[in-house]
């Protein structure tokens, strides 16, 4: 017993925040408890970013052995197979859901595998074993799920990324209703597995709030893929259609396919948790409303990762999850800095940014240099795939510091993550310039780009 509560902390979710905030604070002193109603590890681990990036390296396979001829490969034979992928996944995946659960164990964390709700500020209720656990802090960490809110008739039928991780059987028609990162994501994924895909999305372009010459890239390649955007349009109802779902659109045209998924965006995991009565607000988006600190309106009460809305991304919830635990129990305040996360786009090939894209440089008031290359990557000389690589960089004209680093091409997510510590160190455009390249890569067109394209003022 500590005090008069059973724990100092309870975290509710053991996803990627829960997991590491509970560590950490344990790690430095705390009696800590963490439930679970699902499985370990959350949605990165279990239905996001892992399971994810497993998917896109098989989908990568067939460009690969296109690609292969033109260097005097014969590749023949060749056939996908989507049931041992998917077993073959979901065991990496138990595994390292098993890791975070015994990380946990190994850190003193008691663990409940169970629902567990708000009584009141300092009470948590485990819905399945039906008793109650006081803290003297608890931090809710219950992530999010996937919307479902179309306003499109039988919207029931459809699919969303929690099942297309499980398909018994392979889609060879799918339509994908969404312009944000998952459904871009997955039309890829489905695409290079060789499905026929169309995205459906109602606005003109895809990936809002991406800078636009990426937007463009991407939007661009798709379309040579054979990848059909029907963009400007919503999708209205959805019905099944002898062991297929028809999807019906506002301008009149109906795909048939195998699955429709919805990747419409996610919604926080608020509902039934007994916020109302602890008395924590909620944004009106059903966040929850948060301080610098990560603190909700109850002052006991803290809140982080994607239930928050802040940037909602796995390394965010860790970060924010350390920086919690760091406050609570190292005895060093301290605020989760959400400048200049990098992040990628695993589409193919993919995106990697950091910072600010030229739009917001010019709303924030830049005056900005713009600095951008579009080339033939070398392995496609010989492979002979007719695809081109971006790469952008955003300087403010009047400090020379580089804003924004915007790359659509193969590892552009790999790179974005190397340019960030550039950027978080305040690099200036001489400072790249004086970085000698490494030669034959992409990378090095990030530091010898000398001319100029454009500068722009805002306004
Ligand atoms: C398809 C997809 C792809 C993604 N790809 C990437 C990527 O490439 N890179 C990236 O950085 N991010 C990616 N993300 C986002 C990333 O997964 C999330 O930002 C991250 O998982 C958020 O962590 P979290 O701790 O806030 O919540 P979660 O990981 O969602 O964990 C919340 C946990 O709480 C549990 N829970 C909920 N309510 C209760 C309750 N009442 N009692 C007990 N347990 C409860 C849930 O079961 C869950 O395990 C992706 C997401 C999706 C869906």
């Amino acid at each position: 017993m500590t005090g008069k509560f059973d724990f100092d902390l309870f975290v509710i979710g053991a996803g990627s925040g829960g997991v590491r905030a509970a560590r950490v604070s344990a790690q430095m002193g705390a009696r800590v408890a963490i439930a679970e109603e699902d499985s370990f590890g959350g949605t990165c681990v279990v239905r996001g970013c892992i399971p994810k990036k497993l998917l896109v390296y098989a989908s990568g396979f067939a460009d690969a052995f296109e690609d292969a001829r033109g260097y005097g490969w014969t590749i023949a034979g060749t056939r996908f197979d989507w049931p041992t992928l998917i077993a073959n996944k979901d065991g990496e995946i138990a595994r390292i859901s098993g890791v975070y659960r015994s990380l946990l164990d190994h850190a003193g964390v008691g663990i409940f595998e169970d629902r567990a709700v708000l009584a009141d500020a300092h009470t948590v209720h485990l819905t399945k074993a039906g008793h109650d656990v006081t803290a003297q802090t608890i931090l809710v960490a219950t992530g999010g799920y996937p919307s479902r809110d179309t306003g499109a008739e039988g919207a029931q039928v459809c699919i969303t990324s929690d099942e297309a991780f499980h398909l018994k059987k392979f889609p060879d028609r799918i339509a994908i209703v969404g312009g944000g990162y998952i459904a871009l994501e997955f039309a890829h994924i489905f695409h290079g597995m060789g499905s026929e895909v169309s995205l459906i999305y109602r606005g003109p372009k895809i990936l809002r709030g991406f800078d636009e010459d990426v937007r463009d890239a991407l939007q661009a390649s798709m379309q040579k893929k054979g990848i059909r955007l029907v963009l400007d349009t919503v999708f209205t109802r959805c019905q099944g259609d002898g062991g297929k779902v028809r999807a019906l659109m506002l301008s009149g045209e109906t795909i048939l396919a195998d699955q429709v998924m919805l990747a419409i965006g996610r919604k926080p995991n608020t509902h039934g948790l007994g916020l109302e009565a602890a008395g924590v607000a909620l944004k009106p988006s059903g966040h929850i409303e948060v301080d610098r600190y990560s603190r909700t309106s109850v002052p006991n009460i803290y809140a982080i990762g994607d239930v928050t809305g802040r940037l909602e991304l796995t390394p965010v919830a860790i970060h924010e999850a350390i920086c919690f635990a760091r406050t609570l129990y190292g005895g060093v305040p301290t605020a989760p800095d959400h400048e200049l996360v990098a992040t990628a786009v695993f589409t193919r090939p993919e995106i990697g940014t950091v910072g600010l894209s030229e739009e917001k440089a010019l709303k924030a008031g830049h005056t900005v240099d713009i600095y951008k290359t579009s080339f033939k990557p070398l392995k496609h000389t010989l492979s002979g795939r007719d695809e081109r690589a971006m790469m952008k960089l955003v300087v403010d004209a009047k400090t020379d510091r580089v804003l924004g680093c915007h790359i659509f091409g193969p590892e552009a997510g790999e790179m974005a993550q190397l340019v960030a510590i550039a950027l978080k160190m305040g690099a200036t455009k001489a400072q790249f310039d004086a970085t000698v390249a490494v030669h034959p890569t992409m990378a090095e067109e990030l530091v010898t780009m000398r001319t100029k394209t454009a500068t722009r003022t805002p306004g």
